[in-house]
């Protein structure tokens, strides 16, 4: 018990560095501001973590997510629209690493009962679930991704592995049956990319 509390003493006070401040978990909206005949603009942070990706295999929070919002009255409602931008950190489907990008909420629209929110509007669970509806289902580190090798699962964007495809390994002739039988009745007009290789 002693040493961790040495420790800790030590992680605050040592080597002089300040930690971060940490950005807000919630965006609330002061609907007091906003005008009656106008709109009210805002824009900060929201901290990351409220995305809950930490057990997510596939996609991590990078830092926090910036958001623009402006909020104005329309009859008994309050309409938000804005935009937000979220720094993640995505596993490609193809090879496998995680890489850097962020995501963005282009548009957000969102309206809201104004009986129901008379001084404060917290839109975080809104914002968090558009965020998240932005993840890509197949995120790609690099439009030409080449993947692992099947057969030695070596990252193939670092060079070729020299494995060969083993004998009677008949996929790629399955393949041209595939894009003959396609062909066929589609005639010449729509050949798949490769088709020819
Ligand atoms: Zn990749
Ligand atoms: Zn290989």
């Amino acid at each position: 018990m002693a040493e961790r509390g040495t420790r800790q003493a030590g992680a605050d006070g040592g080597a002089g560095r300040r930690a971060e401040p940490r950005p807000p978990e919630r965006v609330a909206l002061n609907v007091l501001r906003i005008p009656a005949d106008g709109e009210l603009e805002e824009e900060g942070e929201l901290a990351g973590e409220v995305l809950e990706l930490e057990k997510d295999p596939v996609a991590r929070s990078a830092g926090a997510i910036r958001w623009k919002l402006r909020a104005q009255f329309a009859g008994s409602e309050i309409l938000v629209r804005g935009e937000a931008e979220a720094p993640v950190e995505l596993r490609c489907a193809k090879c496998g690493r995680f890489f850097s990008t962020s995501v963005a909420v282009s548009s957000f629209l969102r309206a809201y009962e104004r009986g129901e929110h008379p001084e404060s509007l917290d839109v975080t669970e809104d914002l968090r679930e558009e965020v998240l509806l932005e993840l890509p289902a197949f995120p790609r580190c690099a439009p030409g991704c080449k993947g692992r090798c099947a057969q030695c699962g070596k990252d193939l964007n670092e060079g070729p592995c020299g494995c060969v495809p083993p004998k009677g390994f008949d996929a790629w002739s399955a393949l041209d049956g595939l894009v003959l039988g396609k062909d066929g009745p589609e005639g010449d007009g729509k050949h798949p990319n490769g088709a020819t290789k």
